[in-house]
């Protein structure tokens, strides 16, 4: 008989909201679970009980390495491993050297990652555990495992830490003793590496190159240690410009220049130009901005230099200029930061010795005010090429882009540029001008400013002529010097044109940040300082 179902003694159903109350297991069940959970609960103490175990067994073992080596028997297993898969690329016909190289290089990372790891342990067991900054013993000393990224895979070191009484802080020493950043992830040939190859490429595309040169790196840990070792260059920078503020430094830079065996007098090219990179700025409120009427550019302008003698401008077989060495200069920080750092390279390679010092670039006012401003007795000339463009700009005005009468009409002028007749070029334009359309005249003057205000910077035929007497084998001792100079601003404007490869690709929007940090770097790489950041980079060119 089942209890009628008004009469038994139901309990009351919780409410909507009202928590539930649990359900109780029979005492059987009870039983059992909490068996269960006692045998879990053992379980997870003999876990942690091996971990801590296996923990101290390698710190243990990592603070006990005495020697940066691998174990005879390591060895051994690693040389027949080898020996079996060189054997079996033997029977490989179609298996060429490139086979060979991947499997060396493959099954050779093991035994390098165990030698890197145990050479940096010892490096790290020998670090004294004292305050980096005041140099006192640490307190509460302890160690802590770090995994590394390094060359030849992951890296588990284990280092001692404590604390420093004095300037309140807890001090890894190893850390500072193996070149390791606070938090980055990577060991120092891992961070050059990032750097080097996000300054020259995309990250996704560096990302993919790093991974068939060996190195497992993803695209963020590219990214943002690139742009860490970017920060260092622009503190670097800022350092190297330090060197401007007192006098004994300036003349050590400067002095720099004097070491070695007198040398000829020289002329010193200084040439200067600019190109605009695209940011990121306002993103998401540019309509909003626009809608109240501001104007929104993400534009920039990325002032660039390039500084060297002309003695170390040649020709390549082919008749290409080249130059051997030279110095450069990239900011985006406006013209307030390109100034010092010019003046800086000029200084450094040799602006206090040179005999004459020549300022080349294309129109622009600011340029020629820089010049006036830090390079006063220098000698100023205006691009040859440059002032073409603006000739051929008013021929093509008048008789139409690419016509005959454009040509027949321009070439005179330019011969007359070539020839230092410019007042000649400027008078021929005045008197044109009153047959022209209002509009027209207006073109036709700015282009007649434009002449007149860089007149004296066009002076071209000695150096024509000393090319032309080159070319025929009469040229004077003097010819041969002047010949070497350069008509244009050919040097900088390439420069420019290779920043903008990486810089200015289609689709990128960088921040201001982002984009001068990447310049740091590259601009350190080309003024061959990048040891500064990298030390071992380095010993690497001097190994042997
Ligand atoms: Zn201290």
């Amino acid at each position: 008989m089942t209890p009628a179902k008004t009469k038994s003694p139901q309990p009351p159903r919780p409410t909507r909201g009202q928590p539930r109350k649990p359900h109780r297991p029979p005492a059987k069940i009870r039983k059992a679970l909490r068996a269960a959970a006692a045998e879990k609960q053992e379980l997870t103490e003999q876990i942690v009980a091996g971990g801590a175990a296996a923990a101290a067994l390698a710190a243990a073992e990592a603070l006990g390495v005495s020697q940066a080596e691998l174990t005879p028997t390591e060895l051994q297993s690693w040389m027949q491993d080898m020996k079996a898969r060189l054997e079996t690329i033997q029977q490989h016909p179609e298996q060429n050297l490139g086979e060979i190289e991947e499997q060396i290089a493959r099954w050779s990372q093991e035994p390098l990652r165990l030698l890197a790891q145990r050479a940096a342990q010892l490096k790290a067991n020998a670090t004294p555990c004292c305050c980096p900054d005041c140099q006192r013993p640490l307190t509460q000393q302890k160690y802590l495992a770090r995994t590394i990224t390094s060359r030849f895979g992951l890296l588990v070191i284990y280092r001692g830490y404590g604390w420093c009484a004095r300037c309140q802080t807890w001090h890894f020493p190893a850390d500072y003793a193996l070149g390791l950043g606070r938090k980055a992830p990577a060991s120092p040939y891992v961070q050059e590496m990032c750097a080097l190859l996000t300054s020259k490429m995309p990250s996704e595309q560096a990302c993919q190159v790093a991974a068939r040169l060996g190195l497992d790196l993803s695209r963020c840990t590219l990214h943002r240690e690139a742009h860490r070792q970017g920060l260092r260059a622009l503190e670097l920078r800022a350092q190297s410009l330090e060197q401007l503020d007192t006098w004994e430094a300036l003349q050590q830079l400067a002095q720099h220049q004097n070491e070695g065996p007198p040398r000829a007098p020289f002329t010193l090219v200084i040439e200067i130009d600019a190109w605009n990179i695209r940011e990121r700025d306002h993103w998401g409120q540019t309509q909003q901005l626009r809608q109240q009427g501001e104007k929104i550019s993400r534009w920039h302008w990325v002032y660039m230099g390039t500084v060297f003698r002309l003695d170390c401008r040649g020709q390549t077989a082919g008749a290409r200029p080249v130059i051997t060495e030279r110095g450069f200069v990239a900011t985006r920080h406006g013209l307030e930061a390109l100034l010092p750092q010019l003046y800086r390279e000029a200084l450094a390679r040799g602006l206090g010795q040179a005999e004459r010092v020549l300022v080349i670039a294309d129109g622009a006012v600011w340029i020629w005010n820089l010049a006036q401003d830090r390079f006063p007795h220098a000698h100023q000339r205006l691009d040859l090429w440059h002032a073409d463009e603006h000739l051929w700009s008013v021929a093509h005005d008048l008789y139409g882009r690419d016509s005959q009468e454009a040509r027949a009409w321009v070439t005179p002028l330019l011969q007359q540029v070539r020839e230092d007749h410019t007042l000649q070029v400027i008078q021929t334009l005045t008197d044109l001008k009153p047959r022209l359309e209002q509009a027209q005249q207006e073109k036709l003057q700015t282009e007649i400013d434009y002449l007149a205000h860089n007149a004296h910077r066009m002076k071209y035929q000695q150096i024509i002529a000393a090319k032309k007497a080159c070319a025929q084998g009469k040229a004077t001792p003097e010819q041969i010097q002047l010949a070497n100079e350069p008509l244009g601003s050919g040097a900088v404007e390439s420069t420019c044109r290779q920043y903008q490869c990486r810089f200015k690709r289609t689709g990128q929007f960088w921040s201001l940040a982002g984009d001068e940090a990447l310049m740091g770097l590259e601009t350190l790489w080309r003024n061959g300082r990048w040891h500064e950041l990298f030390p071992h980079s380095k010993s690497a060119a001097t190994l042997n």
